[in-house]
């Protein structure tokens, strides 16, 4: 067969014609079958495939566990050249690396925690060697290393974003690093296409996005936000606990995630269910790699039931079998509650997803925006604290990196954490400083003395030899520069404990047999500029009112959705993400409230039609009008009712109107 000759071509020989990347040929079927063993396309993947082959900036809308890798990976094979792929989630990463290595597809990763010279190892290497995937977190692309190297790379054919929806001010999870991302289009002397890939975007967002990438022409291609098999609940609730046990119980097999706000509330859960004998874990950032490793690993493999977490907890996880999302709290945006409840049912079979609701939960929430936008005056006190700190005068301390620990900090300045972590946050956004909450350095060691002079080396104890035999055998490289390791997986091998391997290491760097720069995950900030005088401090309106409002829009979004009684759930969040559902789920609380009440929706719908069919003219009709259709009051109340809020009609004392589109 020639078109397989043809593409076997594409991907074993050296690219013959470096200055010409791309020229996709369009064996997509072919590459799908060889590297992934699929008979077929699922969704909406051909479509965008196809549109990105053809050279088209795309943006592809789909739900997560609807395939999304597959959708850059198959295209780029078909190509020539490298693809760049943007993600800000490290693990899935490295997840997908390691699979592209399985398939015998040379692929790479740059994240942040690396040092410089693996970075520079990794970006030559893609210069020179036919790798075709180059996996970049989003702060490493505003680098001038990442930059010059970028220019004389030649051989990108195509720029894949993930989680796109962090370019746009207006998405819920900002990130301002992915501004720079459209300026690499700069830096390749020809045409690229960018695929921009997301699980969640408001119509506006949608716009945003391909703006923010400078789109040629807008090219969306989107599949339904519906989840047939997931059943939605809102449970209104004086005492949280107990329903959250009573649902727990009442749903007693297959797996499940509650999520709450607090990282002492996941650990208390998580305790109060073990005592009524269901097994559950917590999990939150504030664990070590390896505690929130393990934890993960025991829930996986189902030998805990349910895991308490905030929402530290969901990025890369792909369980098909959880049958239950509780929400203990309220997230503060629908987008964030749709992705997290979307991890319950993704094998297909029916599951629910349960919103704990109690009216005070109002107040909480709107505290959250002044909580997240502090006064501004705050905000500069914060940074005049901080640099008191770190004793940096006014015009130093550009491009000075400092561990934070909030804490301290917080006890030295009489301030408090959360206000704190929104001001550093605010003052991220408006270039002050590069705040990272969540860093991700890994324990790396290298060698000083040569593989000869360790022979020698008689005074170590059993202990240290065991060890160091143990780091031989398992990574290589060690004695030329940095490697990785984890003291875990060292732990593993030699039955030794992982505190202990520490203090083992730490021994042998001070006896010069090794370099040795422990795990180090907490927080940091950078100056990015030099400290400026703090009255100057600008906080444009993008950054604070602009946002502060989009943040109040969310948080009365998600209110309206955990507090209304009439509108089928399924269908606000559609609505929301502005696709219009034609149907009522049938199944969420609301559906089965009307259902009880022998409210048949077909009913429904047939009065809805009705009602439209008299406004169809556009202009005010008196209410009893509509008595003239032949149904019960009450059904005729709940349809207008779910218009009103639906935005479908408006009303002026007793007249109606039909609402101008
Ligand atoms: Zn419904």
């Amino acid at each position: 067969m020639s078109t397989k000759d043809s593409k076997s071509d594409d991907i074993t020989t050296p690219l013959p014609h470096m200055d010409e990347p791309g020229g996709a040929s369009t064996n997509y079927l072919d590459i799908l079958r060889e590297y992934w063993g699929y008979d077929s396309f699922r969704g909406i993947q051909e479509q965008i495939i196809t549109s990105i082959g053809e050279g088209r900036d795309t943006l592809g809308l789909m739900p997560t566990g609807g395939g999304k890798s597959i959708c850059f990976q198959v295209p780029t094979l078909a190509m020539k050249g490298l693809c760049l792929v943007i993600t800000p989630l490290i693990s899935l990463m490295k997840d997908q690396v390691a699979q592209l290595r399985l398939r015998g597809i040379k692929a790479e990763t740059i994240h942040t925690g690396m040092v410089r010279d693996d970075v520079v190892r990794i970006l030559d290497n893609c210069i020179l060697g036919d790798y075709r995937f180059l996996y970049v977190s989003p702060e490493r692309i505003g680098s001038d290393l990442f930059r010059t190297k970028l220019e004389r790379m030649g051989n990108i054919c195509m720029i894949c974003v993930d989680e796109a929806h962090c370019i746009s001010q207006w998405g819920y999870d900002f990130r301002p690093a992915y501004q720079q991302i459209a300026e690499l289009r700069n830096l390749i002397p020809y045409p690229v296409p960018v695929l921009a890939l997301t699980a969640t975007a408001t119509p506006k967002v949608v716009d945003d996005i391909q703006e923010k990438l400078w789109f040629k022409e807008k090219n969306v291609i989107s599949m339904s936000f519906e989840r047939k098999n997931l059943i939605y609940v809102v449970r209104q609730t004086e005492n949280k606990t107990e329903e959250m046990l009573h649902i727990l119980k009442s749903v007693p097999q297959g797996s499940a995630i509650v999520y709450t706000r607090s990282r002492r509330l996941t650990t208390e859960l998580a305790q109060l269910l073990q005592s009524h004998g269901i097994m559950a874990e917590s999990y939150h950032a504030g664990l070590t790699t390896a505690e929130r490793d393990l934890r993960q690993i025991n829930w996986t493999k189902d030998r805990s039931r349910v895991m308490v977490a905030t929402n530290a907890f969901g990025m890369g996880i792909d369980k098909p079998d959880v049958r239950l999302v509780i929400h203990y709290n309220l997230p503060d945006s629908i987008e964030a509650y749709f992705q997290e409840a979307g991890r319950a049912g993704r094998d297909g079979n029916a599951s629910y997803a349960v919103l704990l609701y109690n009216p005070k939960d109002n107040y909480t929430l709107s505290r959250r925006v002044s909580e997240t936008y502090p006064e501004k005056e705050y905000i500069r006190e914060t940074y005049e604290n901080i640099s008191c700190y770190y004793e940096i005068g006014v015009g130093d301390g550009r491009n000075t990196t400092h561990l934070f620990s909030i804490d301290d900090f917080c006890r030295k300045f009489k301030q408090f954490p959360v206000q704190v972590n929104s001001a550093l946050k605010l003052l991220n956004n408006a270039g002050y400083i590069d705040y990272r909450e969540e860093n991700d350095m890994k324990s790396r060691l290298r060698f000083i003395l040569r593989k000869e002079e360790l022979y020698r080396l008689h005074e170590g104890s059993k202990d240290m030899e065991m060890l160091m035999d143990a780091i031989l055998r398992n990574y290589t490289g060690v004695f030329a520069d940095f490697v990785l390791i984890e003291e875990m997986h060292l732990s593993h091998l030699t039955g030794l404990d992982a505190d202990y391997i520490y203090d083992l290491l730490k021994e042998m760097a001070a006896r010069r047999i090794i370099d040795y720069i422990p795990h180090n995950s907490s927080p940091t900030i950078t100056y990015v500029l030099p400290r400026v005088d703090t009255e100057r401090i600008m906080l444009s309106e993008d950054v604070y009112e602009l946002r502060k409002e989009d943040y109040q829009h969310r948080i009365n979004k998600m209110l309206e959705y955990a507090s209304s009684t009439t509108r089928c759930r399924s269908r606000m969040l559609l609505n929301y993400f502005g696709e219009k559902a034609q149907d009522e789920c049938g199944q969420c609380d609301v559906c089965l409230a009307r259902k009880k009440k022998g409210i048949n929706v077909s009913e429904m719908e047939r009065t809805h039609e009705r009602i439209i069919e008299i406004l169809e003219d556009g202009e005010w009709h008196s209410i009893t009008e509509l008595n003239n259709i032949n149904i019960r009051r009450e059904l005729l109340d709940d349809v207008l009712r779910q218009m009103t809020e639906e935005n479908e009609i408006e009303t002026k004392r007793s007249k109606i109107r039909k609402r101008e589109e």
